[in-house]
């Protein structure tokens, strides 16, 4: 047995954290609701937790599974039997290896992507780490889907440089799905790679009802899409798919050094040693749970999305930034209140929401995450939701002091100092005593300020939290 009360401690701490399961944390968490899946995916974890993916000859149990999960995800990704695929540790891995895969399958000077401007930050960090420039072109203001003219358009501007476009589905900010046809084929007539971030919708979308529009590979200039595991089919975390139309587009994606006296190193992704745990995980739940299992839970799931939506868009003061096409929703606030309000209030009744900070044109919303679990509870999220508006209404907006505001403005991120970032972090509402840091309960001054911070400044703000977190 395991002494000194170790794991009592690990409970203790998990009580700091957000729930998992119960689904009322509308992000980060995935809730099936099926308790048997669960246990089956935890069994599996610990089964393969000491296994080691680096070399699949050695353990060739982790290279099987991971050829059925391909096997298995193939068709309900619309790809043809020439696909080939690997498994990741998450969405941004997965969107990390396409970007690394198109920019050395296309040595260019200057390589450059073209994707909607609501493609997920993991393309940004994609940009950065392999100095491909990122072009965001602007989405439909009323859909919020990206425009295939528009994204064409930059395709030619940027002709010679282009190694990779992208569109979402669906988006994580708004819950949409881009055209994916035609702006799939636009690239495959300039000769382009198309990528398809399905990372939340690829386990949602298959048994939509009514069907969406084709989002994957089987529209025909697709070469390349991620699905993650880890959200939608409720397995672990730790589990993504990036699948590619055939081998050929994928061998840029492998990494092989003899350039020292160690073993020959040979990796598909960007870890080396990695658990099977998750691996094995996923493989037992998504069969466990099974394509009948997925369609039910898909079925319960939107119609809690279609309930909350509708429920939302008739309420004063909200709206839904876009009709959503899949199981995310973002909700936009009348002047009366302010979304970071909001999500406080409904974080003091037991819902976690998601804020997200305005960019370009669109303004600030709540992002909710829909999970089968949460379909029992649309009924107390409305109540909560009535209250929380009815609270934020009578507080008010936060206001971010003018001077505060002016004073972020002027700021040049790229000049300040660790003492400056205190001062900031100070000015943020963030410090605490001797350079400790503070998470303050009601986080919407802090957002709010966020909010009205340049986007350089805000992401050093945010960089400067983490690094004294982490001390
Ligand atoms: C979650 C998500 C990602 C990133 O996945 P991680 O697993 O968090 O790394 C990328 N794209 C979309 C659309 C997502 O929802």
């Amino acid at each position: 047995m395991v002494a000194d009360g170790l794991l009592d401690r690990l409970t203790a701490l998990r009580r700091g954290d957000l729930p998992t399961h119960g689904g009322r944390t509308l992000a980060y968490v995935y809730d099936s609701g099926l308790a048997d899946a669960d246990e089956v995916g935890r069994r599996a974890l610990a089964m393969f937790a000491s296994t080691n993916g680096l070399d699949p000859t050695a353990f060739p149990s982790l290279a099987a599974m991971e050829r059925d999960l391909v096997a298995l995800t193939r068709p309900l990704a619309g790809a043809p039997d020439s696909a080939v695929g690997t498994v990741t540790s998450g969405g941004t891995e997965s969107i990390l290896l396409a970007v690394q895969t198109a920019r050395d399958a296309r040595p260019v000077a200057d390589p450059v992507m073209v994707v909607p401007t609501t493609a997920h930050g993991a393309f940004h960090k994609a940009a950065h780490y392999f100095g491909v420039r990122l072009v965001a072109v602007d989405v439909d203001p009323v859909t919020k889907r990206a425009v295939p003219e528009a994204m064409a358009a930059a395709m030619d501007a940027h002709a010679g440089h282009v190694v990779l476009v992208a569109v979402s589905a669906p988006s994580y900010a708004h819950g949409v799905i881009d055209p994916v046809e035609p702006i799939a084929a636009a690239a495959a007539e300039r000769g382009l790679r198309c990528h398809v971030d399905a990372c939340i919708g690829g386990w949602v979308l298959p048994w939509a009802e009514p069907a969406p529009p084709a989002w994957d590979f089987r529209c025909p200039g697709v070469t390349s899409l991620s699905v993650d595991l880890h959200k939608y089919a409720y397995t672990p975390k730790g589990v993504s798919l990036l699948l590619h139309r055939t081998a050929d587009l994928r061998r840029p994606q492998f990494f092989a050094t003899a350039d020292w006296p160690g073993y020959t190193m040979l990796n598909a992704t960007t870890q080396s040693t990695k658990s099977g745990g998750p691996l094995a995980a996923a493989w037992a739940v998504v069969q466990h749970i099974g394509v009948d299992g997925y369609r039910d839970l898909v079925a319960i799931t939107l119609a809690a999305t279609r309930r909350l939506a509708a429920g939302i868009a008739e309420r004063d003061h909200l709206a839904l930034a876009a009709e959503p096409d899949s199981s995310l929703l973002a909700v936009q606030t009348d002047g009366a209140l302010d979304v970071f309000s909001l999500s406080d209030e409904m974080g003091e009744r037991g819902w976690f929401v998601q804020p997200q900070m305005a960019f370009r044109d669109l303004p600030a919303t709540l992002h909710l995450t829909v999970c089968a679990a949460t379909a029992d509870g649309v009924d107390d999220f409305l109540t909560a939701l009535d209250e929380s508006v009815a609270a934020a209404v009578a507080a008010g907006p936060v206001e971010v002091a003018p001077e505060l505001r002016d004073a972020a403005a002027a700021l040049d991120p790229a000049t300040l100092d660790d003492a400056a970032f205190d001062g900031l972090l100070a000015i943020a509402g963030l410090a605490g005593h001797d350079g400790a840091l503070t998470v303050p309960k009601r986080m919407a001054p802090v957002n709010a300020l966020l909010d009205v911070a340049p986007p350089r400044l805000r992401e050093a703000l945010l960089i400067a939290f983490l690094d004294r977190l982490t001390r």
